[in-house]
């Protein structure tokens, strides 16, 4: 038995078998195929490959009528790799004598060939270098749309996965097959992997440097999310300490549902709204249960995750976007658009390659760069309007223009739709997200611009404190309770109080009962927050005097550090009178 320490930011425990995952940052995994699934496993190379050859085909005959023979024979050198021995030849050995599938093969073989390209000093080597990227990837892309494609369900048994690092999607695709359990080696608290882990109730220790290559393959391992510990081989003892925690959990969990029927009101009779903040659509029924009075925020780029390497079309959007309002009807329903870039799929889908992508085309930068994109998830937001009261929120705003240029670009979407006769609702509420710090400071400004500001915690902090929310060597520094967060929320909460224009905060600060006390003590009146978090801090609400917090919360405020921040707040619950 051997313990591993690290970071807890998905709760729960976990027991399975271990599976090191070895992962491309496309997003590639390596599967081990059986020795008599190697042959099926070439065929549907060479199936990929003709496929992919027909698609160039057409796509080389659309270029030809749009921009000239010339220029659409850029694809013939793409073609011509497609019938290359030599290149398919090493594909098929590398499947053949590694027993791999076809898409780990065609990702290997192209970043060996890369790497090779890299050494030889000829430019015009170069030229022939992106050539054969582009063939890898349509074949890569070509593959995973394949019916017969391979994935981890193909795993059997319970199976902790244990990674280097995690995408989203991938968290997506693992976390609602047999996963129980992720332990990466990378990752902070509110990265989007620890989100959506979360979401889907799967434990997730991060922060666990060399992992990998220290756990062997099928090893018995299990993931305390709670303790932030990875048990390698666990002891009799320790397996049943882990059966004995599913118990508890089971009971914790209906204890936590019926609260959904108590009304979230402090002792003193203030009334605090909480939302759900929504990802993927199984989170509904969580929503539902928990007693959520509306989405928050519903993070539309999992739609795009889900999907990627397609792109949703304006129907899925729509659907989505419907059932979301249909089902939490009365309650109000908040659509972030697409907040992809930074690390969410920005090369997956977007092709982007940025130096420094988090201050980077991410958010409303890149809806705004790409209308193409956007357009299409505008057009399905507009005709789901029509099913229920809809507000739309634009992520990573910086600047006052943005809004009024989103405005523009709404209004023409909508003349579009009336010109083409579809129906539509065109009465929609906006807001923005206030999670940079520029955002924050001039919130008297934006607020002028919109019906509602939401204040994402997540993104500021990182932006402000100057801490990468996914790097765990500096997980130390996320500080929420850090006074120049408090402080511009105090700012925020005071110019939208100002402007009589509704404010409500959906980072995961809102999520730890002790800070969102404080903030209800700033002045919030409305939370949007991971679902299954809703009961912890209703109870907290329920306990607390506002009039007494909001003297604790101008004692924070005039507070050097985080960690005299978090004293006051210590000794207040401990002064703070049981309740009645
Ligand atoms: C935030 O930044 O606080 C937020 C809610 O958005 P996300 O976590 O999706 O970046
Ligand atoms: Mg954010």
């Amino acid at each position: 038995m051997e313990e591993l320490k690290g970071l807890g930011v998905s709760p729960g425990v976990a027991l399975g078998a271990a599976v090191c995952m070895e992962m491309a940052e496309d997003g590639v995994i390596r599967i081990p195929l059986e020795p008599g699934a190697v042959d099926a496993e070439v065929r549907r190379l060479y199936e990929a490959v003709e496929t992919t050859r027909e698609e160039l085909a057409v796509t080389r005959g659309k270029a030809r009528q749009a921009v000239g023979e010339e220029l659409a024979s850029v694809f013939d050198a793409h073609a011509l790799l497609l019938t290359d021995r030599a290149l398919l030849g090493r594909i098929e050995r590398r499947i053949r004598d590694k027993k791999v599938n076809a898409e780990w093969a065609v990702h290997k073989t192209g970043e060996e060939l890369g790497e090779r390209f890299e050494t030889i000093d000829a430019p015009h080597l170069r030229e022939r270098f992106e050539d054969l990227r582009d063939v890898t990837r349509y074949l890569l892309r070509c593959l995973q749309g394949l019916d017969h494609h391979h994935d981890i369900s193909e795993v059997e048994g319970e199976v902790v996965i244990i990674a280097h690092d995690l995408t989203p999607s991938q968290a997506v695709r693992l976390g609602r097959g047999r996963v129980v359990g992720f332990a990466v080696e990378t990752g902070g608290p509110t990265s989007h992997t620890a989100i959506i882990a979360r979401a889907l109730d799967v434990p997730l220790v991060a922060g666990l440097p060399g992992v990998v290559s220290r756990v062997p393959q099928q090893t018995p391992v299990m993931v305390d999310g709670d303790l932030g510990v990875v048990v390698l081989d666990p002891s009799g003892e320790r397996i049943a300490g882990y059966h004995s925690a599913v118990r508890r959990r089971g009971q914790r969990d209906s204890d936590r549902a019926a609260t959904s029927a108590l009304p979230c009101e402090s002792r003193d009779g203030v009334k605090i709204s909480l939302l759900a903040n929504i990802e993927l659509l199984e989170e509904i029924a969580q929503a539902r249960r928990y007693g959520a009075e509306g989405v928050g925020l519903y993070r539309s780029e999992f739609l795009y995750i889900e999907r990627t390497p397609e792109l949703p079309d304006e129907d899925e959007h729509l659907a989505v976007y419907r059932r979301l309002l249909e089902t939490m009807s009365p309650h109000p329903v908040i659509v972030r658009t697409l907040d992809l870039g930074g690390r969410k799929l920005a090369r997956e889908v977007l092709h982007t390659e940025e130096d420094n992508p988090v201050l980077g085309l991410r958010g409303i930068r890149l809806t705004m760069a790409r209308p193409e994109i956007f357009r299409v998830q505008l057009r399905g937001l507009f005709r789901a309007a029509l099913h229920g009261p809809l507000s739309i929120m634009l992520p990573m705003v910086t600047t006052v223009a943005e809004i009024r240029e989103f405005r523009t670009f709404a209004g023409e979407i909508l003349d579009e739709l009336r010109r083409d006769g579809t129906a539509c609702c065109e009465d929609y509420r906006l807001g923005v997200m206030i999670e940079v710090p520029s955002a924050a400071l001039t919130a008297d400004s934006l607020v002028k611009e919109v019906d509602f500001v939401s204040i994402g915690t997540n993104d500021l902090i990182q932006y402000a404190l100057a801490v990468d929310r996914n790097n765990e060597h500096v997980s130390y520094l996320y500080q929420p309770l850090h006074p120049s967060i408090l402080r511009m929320i105090r700012f925020v909460l005071d110019a939208a109080g100002e402007a009589e224009v509704d404010v409500s905060l959906c980072g995961e600060m809102g999520s730890d009962a002790a800070a969102a006390a404080l903030l209800v003590g700033m002045g919030l009146r409305s939370i949007s927050l991971s679902p299954r978090m809703i009961p912890e801090v209703k109870t907290r609400i329920r306990q607390m005097n506002v009039a007494q917090m909001a003297r604790v919360a101008a004692e924070c405020l005039s507070r050097g550090s985080a960690e005299e921040v978090e004293e006051l707040l210590t000794r207040a619950s401990e002064l703070e009178s049981p309740v009645d």
